[in-house]
């Protein structure tokens, strides 16, 4: 079966990496990809968000499933469009339909979901520039630091903690009445800030039934010691030292449970990943966030944990079989450390060339993101450009791995925090 896989960052190269393992997969095709997809796969140079190329690159291709990788084609209707027409609705689509990437479209409505299915969450309320005289009233009131989201898609920048009430008015005017986020700051959720540690989990799910994928943690600061501006992430760790079977139950009980039955309730009609973002307070956990798709640079750390097929594992959701479908997973430690251009998460250069690519050792995986071929050089693109994995028995060997693959690959001015993992090595272990 031809498969194509939408996106370019270092989470598809990982899916296309993953899926060329299996017997079933013929031509894996990325679109648009990157130089690391390239070398394996097919890249093409499709417009993603025109559907109608989608569909025609599909038909030419004789693709029978497409994997979404980033959240805004799932959020534009890639999937309903596809049930719309005759031709394409055999073709299997792994990612929500609009209405369920809703979850990650709109933070009110994500948190309307989570507060309607008793899903615990953080307090919070929803203005707009009607109320905007509600919203200052409610801030005088809330307690410090707190929270405010831009309701739509914002590239992980639309969230603020404020730490003084004249932050969060500035912050408030900034959205509401300045536009500062565009549509995508018309509506503002205020919420009660959670202290906890962050750690992601994942889900494949019909809608129905689901199967649980090997948990991460990811760091979205710039600056070692978590300081900086956030990004994309600059590296992740799977499995979580502290997520023990105790956590697990409760995530599963409280939070996974209730949003595969309020998924069903709501007739969201859901196929695909869920990525369920958790604060862990006093070892109870909360949502943070929904996510409709995998994580960015959490897949290269949990894909290669997975020892089944992946292909298999999308034929099973496909065919409502997930509850009987038996992942298996490597008890090893992945880490992932990302390399990025100088500068960013703010202004950088192109067009470097990329040394060190082909010194990868054992247990050791190089996925691309921000890269580009420029006749027989490789070169950054963008801002995170290459994502490094190591495998071992312990955190501490897996870290060493990645470390050293990410010392050997080079140009001017790259840049990657030498401290990923390290917090979780300081957490007392239960
Ligand atoms: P991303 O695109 O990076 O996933 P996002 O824009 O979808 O982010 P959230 O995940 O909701 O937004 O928030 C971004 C980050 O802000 C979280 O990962 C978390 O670190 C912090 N955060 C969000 N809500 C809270 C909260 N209620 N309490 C404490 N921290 C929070």
């Amino acid at each position: 079966m031809n498969v194509l896989i939408i996106g370019s960052g270092a989470r598809e190269h990982a899916l296309a990496w993953k899926l060329s393992q299996s017997p079933y997969a013929e031509q894996i095709f990325v679109a648009p990809g990157n130089a690391g997809t390239d070398e394996f796969h097919t890249s093409c140079a499709i417009d993603i968000h025109n559907f109608d190329e989608v569909a025609k690159f599909v038909t030419d291709f004789n693709i029978m499933m497409v994997v979404v990788g980033p959240e805004n084609a799932l959020v534009e209707g890639i999937h309903d469009y596809f049930q719309e027409k005759d031709f394409l609705r055999d073709v299997l689509v792994v990612g929500p339909k609009k209405l369920g990437a809703m979850l990650e479209g709109s933070k009110d409505f994500c948190k309307a979901f989570l507060q309607k299915h008793n899903i615990p969450t953080a307090r919070y309320e929803t203005f707009t520039e009607a109320n905007y005289r509600d919203a200052v009233e409610y801030l005088r009131t809330h307690s410090y630091p707190v929270v405010l989201k831009a309701d739509g898609l914002a590239a992980g920048k639309g969230v603020i903690i404020a730490q003084t009430f004249e932050e969060a008015i500035d912050s408030l005017e900034a959205m509401l009445r300045n536009h500062k986020f565009g549509k995508a700051g018309s509506k503002v959720v205020i919420e009660e800030y959670l202290q906890g540690i962050e750690v992601s989990v994942f889900i494949l799910t019909d809608g129905k039934e689901y199967v649980l994928l090997p948990e991460a943690k990811d760091y979205k600061r710039i600056g070692e010691g978590d300081a900086g501006l956030n990004t994309g992430g600059m590296g992740a760790i799977s499995p979580v030292p502290f997520v023990n079977e105790a956590f697990m139950q409760k995530v599963r009980d409280r939070v996974i449970e209730p949003t595969i039955r309020g998924m069903q309730a709501d007739n969201l009609e859901y196929t695909g990943f869920l990525f369920i973002g958790l604060m862990n307070v006093n070892g109870d956990p909360y949502v943070i966030e929904y996510n409709v798709r995998l994580g960015d640079p959490e897949t290269e750390a949990i894909l290669p944990r997975i020892k089944s097929d992946l292909f298999e594992l999308f034929l099973a959701l496909h065919d409502h079989k997930l509850g009987e479908f038996k992942l298996e997973i490597d008890p090893r430690t992945a880490a992932t450390v990302f390399l990025v251009s100088g500068g960013y998460p703010e202004g950088f250069d192109k067009g470097k060339e990329i040394a060190g690519l082909e010194q990868v050792e054992a247990d050791t995986l190089v996925f691309h993101a921000g890269t580009k071929r420029v006749d027989d050089k490789i070169v950054n693109n963008g801002g995170r450009v290459i994502a490094v994995t190591g495998l071992g028995d312990t955190m501490q060997v897996a870290l060493a791995k990645a470390n050293k693959a990410a010392e050997a690959i080079t140009w001017t001015d790259r840049y990657y925090r030498r401290d990923i993992g390290f917090d979780l090595q300081k957490q007392p272990i239960a």
